[in-house]
């Protein structure tokens, strides 16, 4: 009985053991994870605040100018946030200090400078499109659009062209919300609306008048409405956008913020990027190389 006694608290005392060294072989990879998880959320939270400011200000991914500057400003904020997330969680785990009870309290101007500017030199770096940060203008080429066909006419696409569209819808998904579920539609972009009041506008006008499309051909400037294309739309995006041209409104839709698709999705990652650029290695200043305490904000960094 006494042995059976001994046996179990030797095998207690080895798990514990084990437990304490797996514990201590794992310590180094969990504020890693941590900061890098705590900058990825707050990257998307303030990618989507961006979309939703676009959408408060009717500023579209269609819009020019404001459309990529607003975005640039969006990728910019939402850097900075990702920097301070990873900052606050850093000193969560140093001092259990709760990052909300203070969110402003040690928050230094050069850290969120600095990773506004490293963040939107990322984005680009990473394939990342400025105006695709944008809400989608319905009646204007989506900000998910990557690829698109010919369309030769008004006409819904042929069967050939729809193989096509579903290949991208699969790929892409819808080029207003970046959806892959439900009905495909092969949107006519500009919409075939649009197109009859350019091409009747230009009849009614300046064609008729003797040598002005000649004239026009020889300097190079485009006088007939740009040609059609198929982009791969949701059934959605399409019954809103009918509306939208029928009563010639702005209407415009949110789209998946990391969004899957395209030629690279390396951006979504800028913002653990940035995050990870305050992380020292090390909790509970045990750090074995130099530190400074900087800005009277209590964290550590490595110099
Ligand atoms: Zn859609």
């Amino acid at each position: 009985m006494a042995r059976r006694q001994t046996d179990n608290n030797e095998f207690m005392a080895a798990a514990r053991n084990a437990g304490q060294q797996l514990a201590a072989a794992f310590q180094p990879v969990v504020p890693f994870l941590m900061q890098a998880g705590a900058s990825m959320a707050a990257y998307t939270v303030g990618l989507t605040g961006a979309q939703v400011a676009g959408m408060a200000l009717r500023v579209s991914c269609a819009t020019p100018v404001a459309g990529p500057i607003g975005g640039l400003l969006g990728v910019g904020v939402a850097s900075a946030m990702a920097g301070q997330a990873s900052i606050k969680c850093r000193q969560y785990l140093k001092d259990g200090t709760n990052p909300l009870l203070h969110p402003w309290k040690g928050v230094r101007t050069d850290d969120l400078i600095v990773d506004a500017l490293l963040g939107v030199a990322l984005f680009k770096v990473m394939g990342g499109r400025f105006r695709s940060v944008m809400p989608s203008d319905l009646v204007k080429v989506g900000a998910i659009a990557r690829e698109s066909l010919p369309a030769p006419s008004v006409e819904y696409a042929t069967p050939a062209s729809r193989i096509e569209l579903r290949r991208l819808f699969s790929r892409d998904g819808c080029h207003h919300c970046g959806t892959r579920r439900g009905k495909l539609i092969g949107d006519h972009m500009p919409p075939n609306k649009h197109m009859q009041q350019t091409v009747g506008m230009a009849r009614r006008s300046l064609l008729r008048v003797p040598f002005v499309k000649p004239l026009a051909s020889a300097l190079n400037i485009p006088i007939t409405p740009p040609r059609q294309r198929f982009y791969p739309q949701c059934e959605s995006c399409s019954q809103k956008q009918s509306s939208a041209v029928r009563n010639n409104k702005l209407r415009m839709v949110f789209h998946e913020t990391l969004h899957r698709g395209g030629k690279s999705q390396a951006w979504h990652f800028a913002g653990p990027f940035l995050g990870l650029r305050h992380y020292t290695g090390t909790v509970g200043g045990t750090s074995s190389t130099a530190t400074s305490n900087r800005g009277g904000t209590g964290y550590q960094r490595r110099s």
